[in-house]
Formats: structure tokens, sequence, C-alpha cells
């Protein structure tokens, strides 16, 4: 059983690594935290970037209010690390970007919860924003927390508990989804679910009781945090349950796959492989979504190099996510531009088999700009993103939906929805 350092203050941070890598004092472990395992930013952004850690973390400033905010603000949005990830994050910058924390996490612009135009589905754990799909969440819970998650400014507390209940939750969410026919995929996440892996199995199992589900999808983290519990013995129910029985008609019960999350051919490793392999060769479907990250994977080499990676391992690299708008994760988002320059370069140097969609997650839904969705208005980060969505389609869900204030309606009835593109960070203004 893996061992989880849950962190919630600076100086835990700093004797977790004063133990874990025999730095031999508190000053020299403040040190490691500002020099060697935070991030490492380039450019001009590097020294303010860096004199602000300095003042924030250094002996001087110990008592700064600034370092207080800082705290209370890790307080509220803990660290938690498995072994594996901890040994992980010494290695490699990019990983060690994803999960440590940073000054500029104090940022104020950006949005609490970036995704809130969902369906009120009554279910705790239930999420929905599509006619075809939800979202089913079994624990809030996850191996590490990535500083960059849209769930991040969820309450504090909402990361402990399971969603009420379970078996109370589980039967209404059954029972909202037996009862909706347009529903055929459920994708069960969180958290992440296979910290529980028996309990996503119990759940599979009275999923697929329900005669109209097609697909039934796990979101993880496992395989970059912690890959080594993905053993032949681990992950044989999930291949006895895709396994066809002869006696049933092809396609009877919705088969199993997994939504991996690996953002870095560094994350690669080898029982990360390892584990990736041992799915794809037990017929347990894998496909990857890699959010992208500016400082870390924002270089079409490196996510072409990851693409290329996973295809060889059997793994269908799927979606590449714009960032969320989310309060304090500024300094880690890309422009829609840089966003839409690197899908064009991976189009023009890559396979059509390695190059994933590039997605942008609006508060209505997913839209991949220039398929099915187009920016009719800008000023300054603001823009305006005509959708295929309509009110129609919501208010079927949901007859009491209304459009929210981020929307607008087109002369053709589809949405119009606002979305906060990146902004110049304005952490500086705030301190003065
Ligand atoms: S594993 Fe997923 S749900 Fe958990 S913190 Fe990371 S991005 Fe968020």
């Amino acid at each position: 059983m893996s061992k989880y350092h849950h962190i919630n203050s600076l100086i835990k941070l700093e004797q977790l690594l004063e133990t874990r890598y025999e730095i031999p004092n508190r000053a020299v472990a403040r040190e490691a935290v500002r020099s060697e395992s935070f991030p490492i930013i380039e450019g001009n952004e590097a020294k303010d970037a860096e004199s602000e850690k300095s003042q924030i973390l250094s002996d001087s400033a110990s008592d700064s209010p600034f370092r207080a905010e800082f705290e209370k603000f890790i307080f509220q949005h803990p660290l938690r690390f498995t072994d594996y990830l901890l040994r992980q994050i010494k290695r490699s910058p990019a990983v060690a970007k994803q999960y440590l924390p940073d000054p500029r996490e104090l940022d104020p612009v950006g949005l609490e919860k970036p995704l809130t135009g969902q369906i009120n589905t009554g279910v705790p754990g239930l999420e929905r924003m599509y006619l075809d799909r939800v979202i089913l969440m079994p624990t809030s819970q996850c191996f590490a927390y990535c500083r960059f998650c849209f769930r991040k400014n969820y309450s504090h507390d909402s990361r402990e508990p399971d969603y009420g209940n379970p078996q109370d939750t589980f039967e209404k969410a059954l029972n909202y989804i037996r009862n909706d026919e347009r529903i055929k995929e459920v994708l069960i996440t969180g958290g992440d679910p296979l910290m529980f892996r028996d309990k996503v199995l119990e759940l599979i199992k009275k999923l697929r009781t329900i005669p109209q589900l097609t697909g039934i999808r796990i979101g993880t983290r496992i395989f970059s945090s912690d890959p080594e519990l993905i053993t032949e013995e681990w992950i044989r129910p999930f291949k006895k349950l895709n396994s066809t029985s002869p006696n049933l008609p092809a396609g009877r019960q919705a088969p199993i796959s997994i939504s991996s999350h690996l953002n870095h051919p560094d994350e690669l490793t080898e029982e990360c492989m390892r584990a990736l392999l041992l799915c794809t060769q037990n017929r347990i479907p894998l496909y990857n979504q890699t959010v992208l990250l500016k400082g870390i994977n924002d270089d079409p080499k490196t996510l072409i190099d990851l693409f290329r990676k996973l295809r060889q391992l059997g793994v269908e690299p799927y979606r590449v996510y714009m960032a969320d708008p989310l309060k304090g994760t500024q300094y880690l988002r890309t422009s829609l531009d840089e966003f839409t320059q690197i899908k064009k370069y991976l189009r023009a140097y890559a396979s059509g088999r390695v190059v994933p969609s590039f997605v942008v997650d609006t508060r209505i839904g997913k839209v991949e700009l220039g398929t099915d969705a187009e920016i009719v208005q800008r000023k300054k980060n603001t823009v305006w993103i005509k959708t295929a969505y309509t009110a129609g389609i919501f208010r079927s869900m949901d007859p009491n939906w209304e459009i929210p204030e981020y929307c607008k309606q087109a002369d053709d009835k589809s949405l119009i929805v606002e979305y906060e593109d990146s902004l110049p960070l304005s952490i500086k203004k705030k301190k003065g």
C-alpha cells in the first residue's frame, strides 16, 4: 500500500524535503524548496518569479504577511504525493512543476470554478453537461493533487469525504442513468477513482445492468502518480469484465476503457510504461488526455515525443486541453493563440495517428476551435466563442435551464460563450 504524504503547510513541505532527501537542516531545506524542487522558470519572468520566491521563503521574510498568505493558501489547497511521485519530483522539473506549490498561485486573476455549466442532476457526485454521457465521481480524493486541477478551488473539505452515503448515492446515480436512455456512456472519475479499485469494480458491475450503456470509462492519474500499484493481479478483474462471453451477443455489455492523464515524456518512466503495457496487453484499452501547461509541455517537440511514445505503448493520444481559466493557475496557462500554433505545428509535422484533438473546455462544454467552434469577438483577454450547443439541448436535460450571463444566443440559436484567455500575472499589483 502506498504511503500518501498530505502536506498543508510550507514548514511541512520543508520538513518532508529535509527527511526525504536527507537535507541536513531547515535552512538548507528551505533553499531546496526555493531552488531545486520549485519550478525552474526561464526568460525574463525568471528573475521576477525567483525574487518573489526568495522573498516569500527566505529567513528574513519568514514572518512577512505575504508568506503568511501563501501559508494559508497551502492550507486551503494542500499538497499530496505518493512515494513514487516524490522520486519523480526530485528527478524531473516537468513533474515537479505540476505538483509543487508556487507563490504565483496567489494571483487573483481567474475563476473560482471555471466549469459551472453543469445540469443539476440532483445527485451528489453525478455531473452532466452532455446528452449522451455523465460523470460519476465515487471519490474526491486523488493519489496526488495537481496544482492546475480545475477542482482545486472546491472547498478543501470536499477533498476529504466521499460524496454522501456511497450506497445511497450510487443507487440514486444508477436510477438517474437508467431513467434516461439517451445516456450511453459513463465516465467514472473524481478525484481518482482507482484509489478505490474495489469500489469502482462494484460500481461497474451495477452500471453494466443498465442495458443502454455502450461504454464505461475510468479517468485516472494512477500511471503517473502510483504506477507500481498496477500488477497482473490488480488488473485481472478489469480484464475479466472486458472479456467477451461467447454466450452473449457482441457488444451486449459496455466495455471498460481507461483514460490516462500524462502531460510530459518524463512521466513515461519504466514503472509507468510497464503499467500502461500491462493494461493494453490485457484487453483494457487506454486513451490519454494531456493538459497544455506553460513551461512544462508547451513545446511541440515535447508533445510529439510524448504522443509517439504513447502510441508505441498502445495508448491512443486522445486530447490536448487548454488549461482552464482557474484562479491561481495563470502562471501555467498558455494563450489560445499559442494553443492553436502548437496544434498547427503538430498537424504539419506528425502523423494524424499521433496528433490528438485540441480542446477548449468552456463553461457550457468542450469545443474544438476551427472545427465545431470559432472565436467571434475578442476584447483584450475576453473572447466570445460560438459553439454548436443550443439552449434546447440543455433544456432537454433540465427544463429549468436558463441561459447563463456568460452566454449569448446567436441568430441560428447556437450559444456564444464567454471565455477568459490567459492574462499576464497581476500578482505584483496585489503586493504593492
Ligand atoms: S489527478 Fe485529476 S482530479 Fe486529481 S488533482 Fe490531478 S487533475 Fe485534479
